[in-house]
C-alpha cells in the first residue's frame, strides 16, 4: 500500500481468531497472523487468549497503540497462556484512537468472559447505544464493536446458546461487520448479511483459523478452506465445527426469510486487500490486473511506458501495460523505510511525505510519454507531486489512469472516505481535475467496467455511485 495514514481516507480493520484442539498456545500465531493483516490497520493492535480448560471468566490480553511488531515482542506474547485467542488491527473508524478503543473487546458476563474483534461500520449505533443506556447499560468506549457486545450479552440472558444470542443480535444490527468473538470455550465468526467486509476460514494442523484475508492464514502455515458466507455464524468447539445462518429463521406462514442479495466492497480489490489474498472466491493480484486491462481498452492512449504508483498502482499499471502491447517500466523508488510516526495529516506535511516516499529515477522517465496508473485519487495530493516529479525529470507526457471510478459519496460500511469537501472529485469536473494535477490527460475506470474485475460477484459501490445497498436514509438522519 502506498500511503496509508497521511493520506485522510482511513482503512478498515483486520481481524483473526484460532482455537489449537491440542491445548498449545495460540498467542504467536495471532502475532504472525496480525502482522498480515498489518496493511488493514497501523494505528493500534490487540490480543486476547483463553484456555479452554481454565476458568470461564479468564482471559488473558493485550493491547496497544502502534504496528503489531511495536506492540508485541517475544516474551510479552508468551505471556499469554491460552489455546483459543482473538486479534485485532485497527484503523478507526467509529470512535476516536484512545487505548480504551483498542479491540479486541474483553467482557465480562454472566457466561465468563466475552472477547470480540470487529471490522466495519454499524450505521444504527447510536441509535441502539440509546436504547441501551436508557435501559442502563453503562459504556467505557465510544465504538460500535462495544454495543455489539452487550446486545449479544443481553440476548444470551434469553437464549440457550451463544450463536442465538448472536443471531438475535444480528437481526439488530445494521451495516459492515466481520467478527470473531470467543465465548469462552468457542470461537465464533459472523459475517454480515451483505458480506460487505471479508472473512475467512482455514486450518492449520490441529488448528481451525478465522481470518480477515487468506494472506494471514497463509502467514501461519495454515490452509485456506473458504469464505465464511455472508450472513454466516460459524461456530468452532474443539474439532467441532457448526454453521448456521442468519436467516435460517422462519415467518410466520413457516416460509424461510430471504437473504438480501450480497454486496462485496469492490474497494477490498482496488485497494484494502494484500496482493496474495483470495477474496469471495477471487484473488485479488488478478482483479487488479483486469482492471488495468479493462482500462487499456477504455482508454488507450499512444505512449512509450506504463508506471504504477508503487505499491498500490502497480498490478494495474501491468494489466494495463500487458493489455496496450506498451512496456511497463518502474519510474519511482520507493522508501521503505519512511516511518508512520514521519507522517502528519496537514497538507504540508501530506506533500513532503510524498517526496519522502517516493522518488523519481530519472534515466527512465527523461523524454518519455508516460501512462501513471494509481487505484484511487482521493484528495489529489498524491498524483498532482508525482506528476510534477516526472515533468521536472523530463517526462514529455503524463496520462493520468485511474483503477477506480471517482470517490463521490461517503462510506458508511467501514471506509473511511473523507467529507465531500475534501475529495477532489466532488467539487471539479474531469477536465478540471487533470489541470490541477498538472496531467496530460486523465481517465478514471468506468463504474460498468469495475465487473470486469470481479465478474458476476455482487459488489458494493456506493462510494462511486450514491447507490447503497440497504437503506441508510434514516439511520443516517437519527445517528449522525
Ligand atoms: P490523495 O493523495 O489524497 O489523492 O490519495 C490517493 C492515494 O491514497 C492513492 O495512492 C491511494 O493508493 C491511497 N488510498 C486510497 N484509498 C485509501 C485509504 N482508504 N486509506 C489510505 N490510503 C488510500
Amino acid at each position: 500500500m502506498s500511503f496509508t495514514l497521511q493520506t485522510g481516507v482511513r482503512e478498515e480493520c483486520g481481524v483473526f481468531g484460532i482455537y489449537n484442539c491440542e491445548k498449545e498456545n495460540v498467542a504467536r500465531d495471532i502475532c504472525y497472523g496480525l502482522t498480515a493483516l498489518q496493511h488493514r490497520g497501523q494505528e493500534a493492535c490487540g490480543i486476547a487468549v483463553v484456555d479452554t480448560d481454565g476458568p470461564l471468566g479468564q482471559a488473558g490480553c493485550r493491547k496497544g497503540l502502534g504496528l503489531v511488531n511495536e506492540v508485541f515482542h517475544e516474551e510479552n506474547t508468551d505471556q499469554l497462556q491460552g489455546n483459543l485467542g482473538i486479534g485485532h488491527v485497527r484503523y478507526s473508524t467509529t470512535g476516536s484512537p484512545t487505548a480504551e478503543n483498542i479491540q479486541p473487546l474483553v467482557l465480562k458476563y454472566h457466561k465468563g468472559v466475552l472477547c470480540l474483534a470487529h471490522n466495519g461500520n454499524l450505521i444504527n449505533t447510536q441509535s441502539l447505544r440509546r436504547k441501551l443506556q436508557e435501559t442502563g447499560a453503562v459504556f467505557q468506549t465510544t465504538m460500535d464493536s462495544e454495543v455489539i457486545s452487550l446486545l449479544i450479552a443481553r440476548e444470551r440472558l434469553q437464549t440457550s446458546s451463544v450463536e442465538e444470542a448472536i443471531r438475535r443480535t444480528a437481526a439488530q444490527i445494521r451495516g459492515a461487520y466481520a467478527l470473531v468473538i470467543l465465548s469462552p470455550r468457542k470461537l465464533i465468526g459472523v459475517r454480515d448479511p451483505l458480506g460487505l467486509r471479508p472473512l475467512c476460514l482455514g486450518k492449520k494442523g490441529k488448528s481451525w483459523i478465522l481470518a480477515s484475508e487468506s494472506c494471514a492464514i497463509n502467514a501461519v502455515g495454515g490452509e485456506f478452506i473458504r469464505d465464511i458466507e455472508p450472513g454466516e455464524i460459524i461456530t468452532i468447539t474443539g474439532s467441532d465445527m457448526h454453521s448456521r445462518n442468519i436467516f435460517q429463521k422462519k415467518t410466520q406462514d413457516g416460509t424461510a426469510v430471504k437473504p438480501p442479495a450480497c454486496a462485496h466492497c469492490i474497494f477490498e480489490y482496488i485497494y484494502f486487500a494484500r496482493l496474495d489474498s483470495y477474496i469471495d472466491g477471487i484473488s485479488v493480484y488478478e482483479a487488479r490486473l483486469k482492471g488495468g486491462a479493462a482500462l487499456a481498452r477504455t482508454f488507450p492512449v499512444p505512449a512509450d511506458v506504463v508506471t504504477g504508483v508503487p505499491d498500490s498502482g502497480l498490478v494495474a499499471a501491468m494489466g494495463y501495460a500487458r493489455e496496450a502491447g506498451i512496456p511497463f517500466s518502474l519510474l519511482f523508488h520507493k522508501n521503505s523505510y519512511v516511518g508512520r510516526t514521519f507522517i502528519k495529516p496537514t497538507q504540508k506535511e501530506r506533500e513532503n511525505s510524498v517526496r519522502m516516499k517516493l522518488s523519481v529515477i530519472e534515466p527512465a522517465v527523461k523524454g518519455k510519454r508516460i501512462i501513471l496508473v494509481d487505484d484511487s485519487i482521493v484528495r489529489g495530493t498524491t498524483i498532482r507531486n508525482l506528476i510534477g516529479m516526472l515533468k521536472k525529470a523530463g517526462a514529455r507526457e503524463v496520462h493520468v489512469r485511474i483503477s477506480s471510478p471517482p470517490f463521490l459519496y461517503p462510506c458508511y460500511f467501514g471506509t473511511d472516505v473523507p467529507s465531500n469537501r475534501q475529495l477532489i472529485a466532488s467539487s471539479r469536473s474531469s477536465a478540471e481535475i487533470q489541470q490541477e494535477i498538472g496531467a496530460d490527460s486523465l481517465a478514471y475506470m468506468p463504474v460498468f467496467a469495475l465487473s470486469e474485475m470481479v465478474g458476476r460477484l455482487s459488489i458494493c459501490t456506493a462510494c462511486f455511485t450514491g447507490s447503497y445497498p440497504m437503506d441508510i436514509s434514516s439511520e443516517i438522519t437519527q445517528d449522525r
